[in-house]
């Protein structure tokens, strides 16, 4: 499914393109010794040169030439072609099925009862543009695991329907209770909008793309331009995945054919009302009918209209929808290269083959850049390379439902990949622009190596400069430039969900990275009919030159973590990234504890009523918590224990050039492994399956990652006594982490 982001950015402009780049000839790269060095960067060039913009192209055509989503025929062929292709590039691949649980629409009904009539038409529509636009096996607009329902009620606009976005409607005496709401794309994943209606009692809840966000206010529409038009919709998942991904009957263990199921009716990830994404077309009649106050200036969109807020009885709907709740085969494709040296250490790479629809760019992009390092791989080998550690390539089924393929995978492989799985690295389409990088901040600088080495087709500087120069443009303040400026590390970003890391990072601590290029290839074809081929070629990445980057990209990451003598792993960067978390929910508390204390003087003072006008009887906000004090000492001397062990390790680390890769191992083993001392036992609160103590998505924004959870999320929602909690629980698995850093300094001492 990917998760979409927005970047307004300037070309590299004025100095910011002169910050330093790597030079691939004469550098050391970390991990490796002098002679290894020579033959890893030979390895490199080689591999760059069997890497092919023709073939990247010819895979996204031939995979997204026909609609192949979870259980398909189509599916199943874009499965089988993939394996095909891996078994011809010389891997030993096979496919692992998996039988989970995928509702498809049977009835869709929506319609305007009054104050006229209008019945939506839930469809879009064929052009002549886009050749495959048209086809049949195509899945109606609609989002999966909606509850079956069938209801009539008030309508009310709540904006994103954010937590936030409730606060105004109460103030504006709107209650949502036993209504049916309909909320505007952006700003959160879609699955927290109807989430957060059922929690206020609403019985339905539609989901529209307002051309403000996706449409002619960005751009032309599609097929002139990339924006949706009046009929495009974005289809998606609504599981309430922040709880648990994966087949929402077999949480926890692989939904093989012999697993335990649960009753559907157990499955708290699957909604209790009623769902359906409409275009801006079929959603114009009912904003247009509803009554009631001016809607806030901030929740108005692009559409020609006067945007109320309803709930005022004027504008009620009939919404009904009912779905086949098949049990469908979900085909993941799983291909190795049994390492020589490490069998049983494995880098494992992943991106999903089911699409919505065609997925040119979801996500077979990313497939096909996948699929040319895998056939690059392949060809090394067959001219005498052989990697020291196990590579295992993936192609997810059923991630679109959210994550079924990956998740279930995982999960029936855990104990496995516990030992074993020294990283995984994720992608999830692909298109032109910058590089995008995130996961485990112990990778930090493994990764800023790598994009310092790989040149950007447009502009011919390194994919890093490009980045570094995004970060010094975007950058809020001359004080925050001036930092970009002088930084020559790549910040990875924290990764929340949306992707098939998920499984590998949150639940079983394995480190991670996911990786992509964009922020150039901006669009409305998200999910939607349009995300095709033709699509593709005009508006992502026309001559699949960034597909080519990120095969570059990833296919170094495999490679070093393949043959590096010692493990790439700097957990100095996660110990200053924890770090400056800390400072964030330290500062966040401090915030809060000040801001509820000055709105509570304002309704002392009755300040809102005296601001208020009158005659539009807007109502005080309710009274707020006082924020308690918070004792963050532990959690820093254990930051600072960490500091102290991390530096020591990477000094010794640096020294270990000439000791015998067997020796080596039982440090490598150690430094892979440490992460997972990060893994909280019991998990999150309310969110057992998420394990993680740094990263998780936000139980409220869905994609977006919540760093420190268990602490920032106990502070946002106002459990203090749960925060108290998870600052004991968060300094106690860092005090983990530090405890095997001290292990793996000593394990190297003993080698040295
Ligand atoms: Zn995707």
């Amino acid at each position: 499914m990917m998760k979409k982001k927005n970047y307004l950015l300037a070309a590299c402009v004025l100095g910011a393109c002169a910050l330093q780049t790597g030079n691939a000839q004469t550098k050391q790269l970390e991990g490796f010794s002098t002679v290894s060095n020579q033959k890893q960067t030979e390895l490199e060039q080689k591999f760059d040169k069997l890497l092919q913009s023709s073939s990247i192209g010819a895979n996204i055509k031939e995979l997204s030439a026909e609609p192949h989503h979870l259980g398909s025929a189509g599916g199943k062929r874009v499965a089988d072609a993939i394996l095909k292709k891996f078994k011809e590039y010389g891997w030993d691949a096979k496919i692992e099925t998996y039988h989970v649980l995928f509702p498809t629409p049977k009835i869709r009904v929506l319609e305007l009862t009054a104050p006229t009539h209008f019945s939506a038409t839930l469809k879009e529509l064929a052009v002549p543009e886009d050749a495959t636009s048209g086809q049949e096996g195509q899945l109606p607009t609609y989002v999966a695991w909606s509850a079956d329902g069938d209801v009539t009620g008030d309508l009310v606009y709540v904006n994103f329907g954010l937590p936030e976005d409730y606060k105004q409607l109460e103030r504006l005496n709107i209650d949502v209770k036993g209504k049916i709401v309909i909320a505007r794309y952006g700003r959160s994943w879609r699955g927290i909008k109807p989430k957060i209606a059922y929690e206020h009692g609403a019985i339905g809840c539609i989901i529209y793309s307002d051309p403000k966000e996706d449409g002619y206010f960005q751009g032309d529409e599609y097929p002139k331009g990339a924006f949706k038009n009046e009929y495009t919709v974005q289809r998606g998942s609504v599981m309430d995945m922040v709880v648990y991904p994966g087949d929402p009957l077999t949480p926890g263990v692989g939904a093989t054919d012999k697993a335990v199921r649960l009753n559907r009716n157990d499955a708290t990830t699957i909604l209790k009302i009623p769902v359906l994404p409409i275009s801006y077309h079929d959603a114009l009649p009912l904003l247009s009918a509803l009554g009631g106050s001016v809607a806030p200036q901030e929740w108005r969109g692009a559409l020609p209209i006067t945007y109320k807020v309803g709930g005022t009885g004027k504008a009620t709907v009939h919404l009904k929808t009912e779905f086949n709740w098949d049990i469908v085969p979900a085909y993941d494709v799983i291909a190795k290269i049994k390492g020589s040296e490490f069998p049983d250490e494995w880098i494992v790479r992943g991106n999903h083959h089911d699409a919505w629809v065609n997925g040119a760019a979801d996500p077979i992009s990313g497939q096909a850049a996948l699929l040319e390092e895998a056939k690059a791989i392949g060809q090394l080998v067959k001219a005498g390379y052989k990697p020291k550690r196990t590579l295992v390539y993936t192609a997810w089924d059923g991630e679109e439902q959210s994550l079924l393929g990956s998740t279930e995978w995982a999960e029936d492989h855990q104990i496995e990949l516990s030992q074993k799985a020294v990283a995984y690295i994720n992608t999830d389409g692909n298109s032109r622009g910058f590089l995008e990088a995130e996961g485990s901040h112990a990778f930090e600088n493994f990764v800023t190596e790598i994009a310092k080495d790989v040149t950007d087709p447009q502009t011919g500087s390194s994919v890093f400069e490009r980045r570094k120069a995004t970060e010094v443009v975007r950058a809020a303040s001359a004080k925050q430039k001036k930092e970009a400026l002088t930084n020559n590390t790549l910040t990875l970003g924290a990764l929340g969900t949306g992707s098939d890391y998920s499984s590998f990072l949150q639940h079983l601590g394995i480190p991670t990275l996911s990786f992509g290029f964009g922020g150039e290839g901006a669009g409305g074809e998200y999910h939607s009919i349009y995300d095709s081929y033709d699509n593709y070629v005009r508006f992502k990445d026309p001559g699949f030159v960034y597909g080519v980057a990120l095969s570059q990209v990833v296919g170094r990451s495999v490679l070093r973590l393949a043959d590096a003598d010692v493990l790439p792993f700097d957990y100095r960067s996660l110990q200053k990234t924890v770090s400056k978390y800390l400072q964030e929910v330290t500062h966040l508390a401090d915030q809060l504890r000040e801001d509820n204390t000055i709105e509570n003087q304002l309704l002392t003072a009755k300040s809102y009523q005296l601001a208020a006008d009158p005659q539009k009887g807007v109502v005080p906000p309710k009274a707020k918590e006082v924020v308690p004090n918070f004792d963050f000492s532990s959690f820093k001397t254990a930051l600072d224990s960490l500091r102290k062990s991390t530096n020591t390790l990477f000094e010794i680390q640096e020294k270990l050039n000439n000791v015998s890769d067997k020796k080596k191992d039982k440090l490598n083993i150690a430094l892979f492994q440490a992460e997972k001392q990060l893994l909280i036992p019991e998990g999150l609160p309310r969110r057992p399956w998420y394990k993680h103590s740094i990263y998780a998505p936000g139980f409220y924004t869905g994609y977006g990652v919540k760093t420190l959870p268990g602490i920032r999320e106990a502070i946002e929602e106002s459990h203090w006594q749960e925060a108290k909690e998870q600052i004991a629980i968060v300094t106690s698995a860092v005090n983990r982490l530090n405890a095997a850093i001290v292990n793996a300094i000593q394990i190297a001492k003993e080698i040295q």
